[in-house]
């Protein structure tokens, strides 16, 4: 796919590629997975080198990338230390690309320069209890107060939600199902509102929480985009699907190249330590086949990124690109477990870690049933 990368690109793969060989040998990669906690130092790392600039508009001091920088960024991360990608997500996609699209003037300008310079964070808060693949059916209301607006309810499983200075808030401001929906800019510091993580088996150091909204007060100008987005929540979340659904298709990439090079250099020790595994032609064929799959999934992945960079309707190939590379990477990652053989039963390898990260890719953004059934749609069923 390097074929489809400008100057730009390529110098921005190069340096993230550079950052990771300096910043985050699998040492590293494996402490942030034994601790499970928020990796702020990466974080602030990445930051003070100006990766938070990637997607913010010239005029405001960033390097004004499309999807396909982001995609760069995120797969190169993602080889050495998954949740690293999942917590810029914070800034890049939640913060940047949000406040890109959908945010008006005024917000651009109070938040784009900080999150330029790595000073905040964001989160993005739809799932809820009985929301989740059915995202409409969110029950968190806004009601109308004499000064703005009053927030109650839940959320969950919402990455970042006790670090971040702003929680990207979906709520139910009318009874139509979807133009009813309006997102609010919530101030994490304001009383009632409370973010509690949740353990989990892989993606640790996420801050993956539950929220609480007791009596939250958010004023109108609070509204993402302003108060003429009043009940336009679900249209705005649509804006972003294209560019989510591709980056966390490169995460898949990223974490798929480094088990593949893991069971490679596996198979390859054990052929010549004249171990059995090693001496199997058909364990070789699997090797090339997963090698061969990869492939073909960069292939997809960067070609539907090319169209929506191009603000072609892509829908299809973005839905299909996120389905093929996290089912893929799953199947490579159990792939790389087995043929580690005693080896992928131990903590010490990045495979064991990355096994347990890459299922979130298949329900984060859409679940594979829910791409399935886009794509279905798209084939005229
Ligand atoms: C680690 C992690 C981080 C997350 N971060 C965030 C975040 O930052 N912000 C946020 O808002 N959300 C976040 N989520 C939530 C995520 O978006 C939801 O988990 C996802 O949308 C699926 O919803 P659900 O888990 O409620 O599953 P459900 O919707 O309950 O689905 C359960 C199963 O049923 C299947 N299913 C459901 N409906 C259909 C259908 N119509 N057709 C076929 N099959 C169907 C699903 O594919 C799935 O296999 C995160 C989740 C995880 C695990």
């Amino acid at each position: 796919m390097e074929y489809l990368l400008n100057k730009q690109q390529i110098e921005l793969k190069e340096k993230t590629a550079s950052f990771v060989q300096k910043k985050i040998p699998p040492e590293v990669a494996r402490e942030v997975d034994r601790q499970d906690v928020f990796p702020h130092e990466l974080m602030n790392q990445l930051g003070a080198e100006g990766f938070w600039k990637i997607n913010i508009p010239k005029k405001y001091g960033g390097n004004d990338g499309n999807v396909i920088d982001l995609m760069v960024f995120f797969e190169e991360i993602s080889k050495a230390l998954p949740v690293l990608a999942w917590t810029a997500g914070d800034v890049l996609l939640y913060g940047n690309n949000i406040l890109k699209v959908n945010g008006n003037k005024e917000q651009q300008d109070a938040f784009l320069p900080r999150l330029a310079k790595g000073d905040m964070r964001f989160c993005f808060a739809l799932t809820e209890p009985d929301a989740g693949s059915d995202a409409a059916n969110i029950q968190t209301t806004a009601e109308k107060t004499d000064s703005g607006y009053v927030i109650n309810g839940s959320k969950v499983f919402i990455s970042g939600a006790s670090v971040s200075e702003i929680a990207v808030t979906n709520t139910r401001t009318a009874a139509d199902r979807y133009r009813g929906i309006t997102s609010f800019l919530v101030d994490t510091r304001s009383p009632g509102y409370q973010a509690s993580p949740i353990k989990k088996i892989g993606y640790k150091g996420s801050d993956t929480c539950e929220v609480f909204y007791k009596d939250v007060e958010v004023a109108a100008t609070d509204i993402l985009g302003g108060e003429a987005c009043l009940n336009k929540g679900w249209t705005q979340v649509m804006r972003l699907l294209n560019n989510e659904r591709l980056v966390l298709s490169a995460c898949a990439l990223g974490i798929s190249h480094t088990i593949l090079n893991e069971m490679i250099r596996n198979v390859q020790w054990k052929s010549k330590n004249s171990r059995p595994a090693g001496r199997y032609q058909d364990v070789e064929h699997e090797v090339v086949e997963m090698a061969t799959y990869l492939e073909a999934a960069r292939s997809l992945a960067y070609r539907a990124a090319w169209m929506e960079a191009q603000g072609k309707d892509c829908i299809k190939e973005t839905s299909m690109t996120k389905y093929y590379c996290a089912e893929l990477g799953k199947k490579i990652a159990w792939t790389g477990i087995r043929i580690l053989g005693e080896q992928g039963q131990t903590t010490d390898n990045l495979t064991q870690q990355f096994f347990r990260d890459i299922p979130v890719l298949a329900i984060g953004g859409g679940t594979s049933q829910i791409q399935k059934n886009i794509i279905a749609k798209t084939l005229g069923f």
